[in-house]
């Protein structure tokens, strides 16, 4: 016979505001079952926790419901106050009487109304719970990090420096991100590539890392504690373990003429090559797609005759050029991942009134970092790409993609205001009598001497800052003409520029969206990665065990990347601090003499939990392995011989809990 005890929460004024509590729980001492209810200020409270405990023994309740606030955050806590006092947690159910009731109607008599029947429903339904035990599992302890800028290189190091083993699986031929591509980053303005490449060399030397660039994840099965992930190796055409960097292959390669993506096209590169030169590994790859020989090969092929190269070769002091060399899939087991896949620029070409790609002198900020750095493509000289000259006015545009829900983007790139008044600041470091111009809507310089920072680029740097947008700019007498509005002066205006910078928003990166569906994580409408719970559970992901880190879940400055990567890594080694992984008892189970093997269910599955098993006598149906399945229902939902049912909501229960609404 069940014995249930209902607790009902005030929640401070949030529910007792609206509803009367001390008249529901008067109301619930007549439900079927109930043995005792009464009513509290804050149950979630040690004193809340401890009346319950009391009245657990001291009425011999079998069965409890509080009635409260969302689940969301404080089953766990009640689930473990219950077991305390002996009670199995699965015996404990939660009435949602502030989000559902009162913080969503003001008459009180309605509320109070209706939270009585959320609580009838739920008394409805614990009477048919079952006690549910939790099962244990092994773990891997060893970490997948998918992509190596600054974040990913720092959740890396954390995790290895802990201890465990890390595999670091990066898509270009070196890690180091964007930030490697940076000249000075604000607000200090300390050298970019300074303080990063000692981490990208002791990431490449550390013992605990595998470091596995040109790779990409092809699948990931699996979870938490246990996920099988395929990795892709593209074939680099050279032997990295007899390379040693020496740099003959790449001096003397012919084919120089290559667009740098390193460089954001602003340079070129040879075929064979290393993306800068504190690439880490500092060893080179073939581009296949620009290489003379294999152009040859192919050209071969096809009948066609084009020069053979192989000068790369015939160079190699060590003999590491590998013709052979394929594409490899490698199959590897990890307890976690984190995901740190970063952000690309937004494809400012859209915006045709501002001539990118008509006119050469209209530039992105990315370009403007390779102009301004030393090993960039003009050494450090920043000069106008259409005739080589120094500029000498140069205006900025903010928000080229952010903020606009014209081009479909109208979140904010957070770093825009704060990386163009670093630009207008370095550009009169290079050249004091530059004019510098900058459009912008509204100065976000939200940070820690941001603010400072911007305000001496004005103030000090004599930077010239225009509250409105730009509205075309057009070639006239070897310049470029901007024309705007001053939205506070409220007049148009016009100003003359040798270069045009764009403040290109931040947009997810290149195949965000095919990396989160591969490992089953959810993702905004942008690309970017959701969190579990964006204000306490911001490096989570909704799959247990996989992480975040940096721009993968949306714009972040280098300090904000690299702290969530460390929040990332310790969570990381919270998990391996573990040597069996406890996995939620409300999953799915399927009455496999019902089920026809329609596989439906495999199909609506989004954590591929549903398998297949063959019975004697050759019938395939579905299985459920509970390690993976994370209790959604659909495919309790999508089940058409009702074969399948979830533990803890279970089509008795719910049935029982409409009866008692319909019955009220
Ligand atoms: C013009 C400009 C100037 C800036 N200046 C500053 C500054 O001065 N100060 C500052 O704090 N911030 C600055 N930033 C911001 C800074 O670049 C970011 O905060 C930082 O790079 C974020 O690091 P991340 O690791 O999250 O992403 P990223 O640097 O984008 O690194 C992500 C890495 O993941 C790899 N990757 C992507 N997809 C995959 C995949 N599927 N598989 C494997 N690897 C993958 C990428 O190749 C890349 O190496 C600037 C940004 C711009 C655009």
């Amino acid at each position: 016979m069940p014995r249930i005890g209902v607790f009902v929460c005030h929640c401070g004024t949030n529910i007792a505001a609206t509803v009367d509590c001390g008249g529901v729980a008067e109301a619930a001492r007549g439900f079927p079952g109930v043995v005792h209810a009464t009513d509290f200020t804050y149950l979630c409270a040690e004193a809340g926790q401890r009346k319950i405990q009391d009245a657990i023994a001291e009425h011999r309740l079998n069965r409890v419901v509080v009635a409260s606030c969302s689940p969301r955050m404080h089953e766990p806590t009640f689930r473990k106050a219950v077991a305390q006092a002996g009670l199995n947690p699965y015996l404990m159910e939660m009435a949602n009487i502030r989000e559902h009731c009162s913080w969503v109607h003001a008459d009180r008599q309605v509320a109070t109304a209706k939270a009585t029947e959320i609580i009838r429903m739920v008394v409805a339904k614990v009477a048919r719970n079952e006690p549910l035990t939790a099962k244990q599992v092994g773990l891997t302890k060893k970490l997948l990090v998918i992509g190596g800028g600054i974040a990913g290189i720092q959740a890396a190091l954390d995790v290895a420096n802990a201890g465990h083993q890390v595999t670091l699986v990066e898509r270009t031929p070196t890690i180091g991100g964007k930030m490697a591509m940076l000249d000075k980053t604000f607000p200090t303005l300390d050298c970019s590539a300074c303080i990063l490449t000692p981490r990208m060399v002791e990431l490449s030397q550390h013992p605990n890392i595998e470091l596995r660039t040109y790779a990409e994840v092809l699948s990931v099965k699996g979870f938490v504690g246990n996920f099988e992930v395929e990795i892709l190796q593209k074939a680099r055409k050279v032997n990295h373990l007899t390379c040693t960097g020496c740099g003959t292959c790449w001096q003397k390669c012919p084919e120089k003429n290559v667009p740098s993506e390193f460089d954001v096209g602003m340079g070129r590169r040879t075929a064979i090559y290393i993306p800068f030169p504190q690439a880490v590994p500092n060893k080179p790859v073939i581009d296949t797609a620009n290489c003379r020989y294999v152009r040859h090969l192919a050209a071969k092929e096809r009948g066609e005759k084009l020069m053979e190269c192989r000068v790369c070769e015939k160079l190699c002091p060590t003999k590491s050029i590998d013709w052979e060399q394929k594409d490899e899939i490698i199959v590897d087991r990890f307890g976690a991942i984190i995901v740190a896949n970063g952000y690309d620029t937004f494809d400012h070409s859209v915006y045709g009134e501002y001539g990118y790609g008509k006119y050469p002198d209209v530039i992105t900020g990315l370009q403007l970092e390779r102009l301004m750095n030393a090993s960039g493509p003009t050494k450090g000289e920043v000069v106008r790409p259409s005739d080589g000259k120094h500029p000498h006015s140069v205006v900025f545009l903010a928000c080229v993609g952010s903020r606009d829900d014209k081009v479909g983007r109208p979140y904010c790139s957070k770093i825009c205001c704060m990386y163009t008044a670093k630009h207008a600041l370095m550009l009169k470091e290079h050249d004091p009598n530059i004019q510098t111009y900058v459009f912008y809507i509204d100065i976000r310089a939200a940070g820690r001497g941001y603010e400072e920072f911007v305000r001496r680029v004005q103030e000090e740097y004599g930077s010239t800052y225009i509250r409105g947008r730009v509205s075309w700019i057009y070639p006239q007498d070897g310049k470029l003409m901007i024309k705007g509005e001053d939205t506070l002066l409220g007049r148009p205006v016009e100003v003359e520029a040798d270069l045009v910078v764009l403040a290109t928003g931040i947009t997810a990166a290149k195949g965000a969206v095919d990396l989160m569906q591969t490992i089953g994580i959810s993702y905004d409408t942008y690309g970017f990665i959701n969190e579990m719970h964006p204000k306490l559970r911001p490096v989570e992901t909704n799959t247990d065990g996989v992480y975040l880190a940096g721009c993968a879940s949306g714009p972040k400055d280098i300090p904000d990347s690299v702290s969530q990567a460390s929040a990332a890594a310790v969570k990381v080694c919270g998990l391996f601090s573990q040597d069996y992984l406890t996995t939620d008892p409300m999953t799915s189970v399927v009455d496999q003499m019902k089920c026809v093997g329609c596989f439906l269910c495999e199909e609506v599955c989004p954590f591929r939990a549903v398998e297949r098993e063959t019975l004697r006598g050759g019938k395939v149906v579905a299985r459920i392995n509970e390690s993976v399945c994370k209790g959604c229902g659909l495919c309790v939902a999508a089940c058409r011989g009702e074969a399948l049912n979830l533990k803890g909501f279970t089509d008795q229960q719910l049935l029982a809990q409409v009866t008692a609404l319909l019955r009220a």
